[in-house]
């Protein structure tokens, strides 16, 4: 009954959304489709963004969330859609709700962002690290998806930047240069911005660089590299436990079966994982999952809007993929987050 009731109201917001928008707008679609076309995706992300905010994250997810999710999922393949400012205002509200959570106090557990595609803050009381932050684009399109003003005050709220591999959906030269003009640490697979000063690269291919990572308060993180890759691209794994004693893993975009030599035993060799966050279309995710055996397991990468569509893998995907394991999982879209006590 509360799922039927729940359902009527998200109809119930769009039919108030769509008739609130175009009052401002002709309500004559008469021989114009893509004028049509474009009201009804202004109301859907309307409705997405509505939808995602009364049903936050949770393991598993209720069909609410779900309708959500998927209803970015149609509009995100669609590429008419693409950059437009029905899509631009979409993202700049879940980052701006995202960004005013960032900005209240954490007492307790480990609270991890999703900024977009594999960018993610992870937050503790002692620390707040970023992983891939960069503001990407749309395939096609030169302006940033995440908008440079509100990127710019995450940055303000992190102590250090992780950087997996040297593609462009992952590392942002701007971003990069914010951290290092702050005095904060920047860590990179050798091949990133290989000459910047204040990037700190590093790597060990004949197995894991563990070290400390001292940060500006005096803090300190206990970091793991494991030297894996990306087809052929080198890609860094981290593995960083906070002050506090939380763990998260970011494995960037791993894949590749050479990656399955080590993987199997990994949850041996680190510290236990609390939270994984793993690229929904790496290979063989359930038996990389058990590979590293986490507390919660975060996918990142759906929808990535630099990719041609059928590289954009959807959340229905990512639930569908996710179904039968054996781990607690959580599908966010972008602008959410979630805590691991
Ligand atoms: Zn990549
Ligand atoms: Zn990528």
């Amino acid at each position: 009954m509360n799922t039927l009731k729940s359902i009527l109201c998200i109809a119930l917001s769009l039919c108030t959304i769509f008739t609130l928008s175009a009052q401002k707008k002709s309500l004559k679609f008469h021989g114009k489709p893509d004028y049509y076309l474009e009201c009804q995706s202004e109301a859907l992300f309307k409705v997405a963004d509505e939808g995602l905010d009364a049903f936050p994250p949770v393991v598993g997810a209720p069909i609410e969330r779900r309708m959500a999710l998927y209803t970015l999922d149609g509009l995100l393949h669609d590429t008419r859609n693409d950059n437009t400012e029905a899509f631009r205002s979409f993202v700049s509200s879940r980052v701006t709700k995202l960004l005013a959570d960032l900005e209240k106090p954490l007492k307790r557990g480990m609270r991890i962002y999703k900024i977009y595609n594999e960018a993610f803050v992870v937050r503790t009381k002692s620390a707040t690290i970023a992983f891939d932050l960069s503001r990407c684009r749309c395939r096609g399109h030169n302006d940033p998806i995440v908008p440079t003003e509100l990127a710019e005050k995450i940055v303000a709220k992190c102590d250090a930047l992780f950087l997996t591999h040297y593609h462009r959906d992952h590392v942002d030269s701007h971003i990069v240069d914010l951290f290092v003009k702050a005095g904060k640490p920047v860590i990179a697979a050798p091949n990133i911005l290989a000459d910047k000063a204040g990037v700190t690269h590093r790597r060990n291919e004949e197995g894991i660089d563990n070290f400390e990572l001292k940060l500006k308060s005096g803090k300190a993180l206990q970091v793991s590299i494991i030297p894996a890759i990306h087809g052929k691209v080198m890609n860094n794994i981290y593995v960083v436990t906070t002050p506090d004693k939380y763990t998260v893993c970011h494995t960037g975009d791993m894949s590749g079966k050479s990656n399955f030599k080590w993987i199997p035993t990994i949850n041996e060799k680190v510290a236990d994982i609390d939270a994984l966050l793993v690229n929904c279309w790496t290979g063989s995710i359930a038996k990389a999952i058990s590979g590293f055996d986490p507390r919660y397991v975060i996918t990142g990468h759906e929808n990535e809007m630099g990719h041609t569509i059928d590289h954009r893998e959807a959340y229905w995907l990512s639930f569908t993929k996710l179904a039968n394991i054996d781990y607690k999982y959580v599908v966010m879209a972008w602008g959410e987050w979630f805590t691991i006590k």
